[in-house]
C-alpha cells in the first residue's frame, strides 16, 4: 500500500511537472514546428521561414516577373509581416521580384551582402527599402540571431571581401531547430563553400543545392562535410541552362540522398518538430 501510494505520488508529481511546462510552452515554442517553404518560381529562388513563435523571414525574392505569385502564396500562408529580408546576392533570379513583395509587407530588417550591383533590378529593390525606409544590415559570416526560444539563424559567409564570382558572394545562412539543421546556400560556389569549411559547423540534415544545382559548386568535398541526407534544388522547368547539373546529381545520388526539386514537385515544405523533418510537395502550385 505504501508502494503504491509513492508511485501514485510519483506520477501525480510527473502530471504537475508536465502541466508546468505546458503552462510554459503556452508562452514558449519549443514544441511548435518550423516551416520552411521552398516556393515554385521556376529558374529562381525565393523560401519562406516561418518559426514556431509566428516570426517570419523570407530569403530572396524570385526572377521578374514572380511578384504576384510570391505574394499570392505568402498571403494564403496568413503572412502579414515579414520579420527578416534576405536578398542573398543581387542576380536578377534571387531579387527581381523582392522589391514588390517587400512593397506588399511590412518589413522589420533586410540583409544583403556588400556589393553594390549596378542593375535595374538593385535600384529597384533599394528604391522600395528608401522609400519604406527599411533598416539595411550586412549579410556576412558571423551574423547571428533567433527566432524565437528554438530557432537559431546563423549566416555562414560571406567572409571575404572580395570574390570572383558574384555568386560567392552569397548569404548562406544555417538555421538550427532543435537538432535538426538546414543549410541554404544561395547560389554558392566551390570558392564559397571552401571558405565555409574552414569556418566549420557546417553539418546539415537538409541543404538547399547552390545556385540551382550547377556543377560550379556542390563539390563532393562540401557534401562529405555536411552529410545532408535531402537535398532541395530550387530550379526551373527546361531551363536554358540545363540546371541541375549531371555532375551535381550524380554526386547527390552517390551519396544516396533524397532529392526534391521544385521543377518537377512545385512548392517544397518542409515541417520540423526539433527532432523529424517531414517534407510535402504542391505539385499543383
Ligand atoms: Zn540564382
Amino acid at each position: 500500500m505504501k508502494r503504491l501510494n509513492r508511485s501514485a505520488a510519483f506520477c501525480l508529481s510527473f502530471i504537475f511537472i508536465f502541466m508546468l511546462v505546458s503552462e510554459k510552452s503556452a508562452h514558449a515554442d519549443w514544441f511548435d514546428p518550423l516551416t520552411i517553404h521552398f516556393l515554385d518560381v521556376g529558374q529562381a529562388d525565393c523560401i519562406l521561414v516561418e518559426a514556431p513563435n509566428g516570426q517570419t523571414m523570407l530569403i530572396d525574392g524570385g526572377d521578374e516577373h514572380d511578384g504576384e505569385e510570391i505574394i499570392t502564396y505568402l498571403k494564403r500562408e496568413g503572412i502579414t509581416h515579414l520579420d527578416i529580408v534576405v536578398a542573398s546576392h543581387p542576380h536578377h533570379d534571387h531579387i527581381g521580384s523582392l522589391d514588390d513583395v517587400i512593397r506588399a509587407f511590412p518589413v522589420s530588417v533586410l540583409y544583403m551582402p556588400n556589393l553594390p550591383y549596378d542593375t535595374k533590378y538593385y535600384h529597384d529593390l533599394f528604391r522600395v527599402i528608401n522609400e519604406k525606409q527599411i533598416p539595411v544590415d550586412r549579410a556576412k559570416a558571423g551574423v547571428n540571431f533567433k527566432m524565437g526560444f528554438s530557432v537559431k539563424v546563423e549566416m555562414l559567409a560571406p567572409k571575404a571581401s572580395y570574390y570572383k564570382h558574384i555568386n560567392d558572394y552569397s548569404a548562406v545562412i544555417k538555421i538550427k531547430h532543435g537538432k535538426k539543421n538546414f543549410l541554404l546556400m544561395a547560389d554558392a560556389g566551390a570558392e564559397e563553400e571552401k571558405e565555409i569549411i574552414n569556418r566549420g559547423g557546417v553539418r546539415a540534415d537538409v541543404i538547399k543545392i547552390g545556385h540551382h544545382g550547377a556543377n560550379t559548386g556542390t563539390t563532393m568535398e562540401f557534401l562529405r562535410k555536411v552529410k545532408a541526407k535531402t537535398a532541395v534544388i530550387s530550379v526551373g522547368k527546361n531551363n536554358p541552362y540545363q540546371f541541375p547539373s549531371k555532375e551535381v546529381l550524380y554526386r547527390l545520388n552517390n551519396r544516396k540522398m533524397t532529392i526534391y526539386r521544385t521543377d518537377q514537385m512545385g512548392a517544397i515544405i518542409a515541417t520540423s518538430n526539433g527532432k523529424k523533418i517531414l517534407f510535402r510537395t504542391n505539385v499543383l502550385h
